[in-house]
């Protein structure tokens, strides 16, 4: 059997260690310490726009905090872009709010501003405002933001962009998570940089962080004993955490090159395949780290499923995997309302993810493209 190639796995910088060897020496293995400010702080600088910065142990803690700081309360409705990682819509449940999901758009893959509106005024003619929107950046496409952002706007709704998938992404020349009242990034292991497993949420204010690390650290008042008025979380990073997020930063602009890389491997290998689609930015407003290269397969053309296409390139050890199946479809969320036609549902039957990692060899690039060539 021929080594396992995967979608998308860790690859470290080098200087992961120096970080974390410098936190053993100074016995800084705890929730805070120089690693937790320098990490924030080379993410402040790399999404260039003047924001703040809060580590935490995960994105999904990230999107849970960011809804509790915008007010999101039990028995509010929060928006979210149906086709994503459930990761992006469970922390609504955590709150007891109830999601209503929106259809993608064909173009990015991402919310639909269409949909998006038609949701928010039945919504209200319901009698119920939306709480909040989640948008999603799904795969490091960015979504079309000038039209989401000026519909939140125009509804006064706080908009989060769940980034998770996109640190490096741009749309127009401004990175992705800076645009909404919050972002929030992933470091989880499959993701562009990792740190093992981690999160961020991207503030634009010094209130909104320091609310943030107040609530991950358990909410201690300022008192010699412990005192609590708010209910507090555990979801602050740990300094060993921090010091691989250090490193993996000194690498990042490489990963999103090697990335993009693939993406254009891809491009050229699918070219002279009738009835395949690369997914690619609709124009150069959009910049995409090309986190996974997916493509989609019509098998009208091609005789054949994306699912065989998955079964061929398993016979040779390496993993593909389906688009993400959209929420509404999901038996957690089948009583959520939805908003759209048909455009996720027919996204996730002809979709395909293709091997992406920063760290895949020539050799298993030829391993690839023998599978594809073998199979069209
Ligand atoms: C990975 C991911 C998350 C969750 O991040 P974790 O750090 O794994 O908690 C949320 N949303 C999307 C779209 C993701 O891909």
């Amino acid at each position: 059997m021929s080594e396992k190639i995967w979608l998308s796995s860790p690859h470290m910088g080098g200087n992961e260690l120096k970080y974390i060897n410098e936190a053993f020496k100074e016995n800084w293995v705890a929730p805070l310490g120089p690693n937790v400010d320098g990490f924030e702080k080379d993410l402040e600088l790399f999404l260039n726009k003047d924001v703040n910065v809060a580590v935490l142990s995960a994105g999904t803690a990230a999107i849970h905090l960011a809804l509790i700081e915008c007010g999101v309360e039990h028995g509010d409705e929060v928006i979210c872009q149906s086709m994503t990682f459930s990761a992006s819509a469970n922390p609504i449940s955590y709150c007891g709010a109830t999601p209503v999901f929106i259809d993608s758009e064909s173009d990015t893959w991402n919310m639909c501003p269409k949909a998006l509106k038609e949701a928010i005024e039945d919504r209200i003619k319901n009698g119920k405002k939306p709480k909040a929107i989640i948008v999603v950046h799904l795969y490091g496409m960015p979504a079309k933001m000038d039209e989401i952002v000026s519909i939140a706007n125009e509804y006064q709704i706080d908009l989060i962009e769940d980034a998770a998938e996109a640190l490096g992404s741009k749309y127009k020349d401004q990175s992705c998570g800076t645009f909404g009242r919050f972002g929030i990034l992933s470091f989880n292991g499959n993701k562009i940089i990792t740190t093992s497993g981690g999160g961020a949420l991207v503030c634009h204010t010094k209130d909104d962080k320091d609310k943030t690390v107040f609530l991950s650290t358990q909410a201690r008042d300022n008192a010699p004993h412990y005192q609590h008025s708010h209910i507090g979380f555990n979801y602050r990073m740990s300094n060993i955490v921090a010091g691989i997020g250090r490193g993996q930063m000194e690498v990042l602009q490489d990963r999103v090159d090697a990335r993009r890389a693939m993406h254009d491997f891809y491009v050229n290998i699918f070219e002279k395949i009738d009835g395949v689609e690369v997914f690619s930015e609709p124009n150069s407003d959009f910049y995409s780290n090309h986190w996974l290269s997916s493509i989609i397969i019509d098998p009208a053309i091609v005789g054949k499923t994306r699912e065989d296409l998955r079964l061929a390139f398993l016979e040779d050890n390496i993993e593909s995997r389906p688009l993400w199946k959209p929420m509404h479809m999901q038996p957690i969320f089948a009583d959520a309302p939805y908003y759209g036609t048909n455009v996720s549902e027919k996204l996730f039957e002809d979709g395909l993810c293709l091997p992406s990692g920063s760290n895949l060899s020539d050799e298993e690039r030829e391993r690839i493209a023998n599978v594809i060539s073998k199979f069209f």
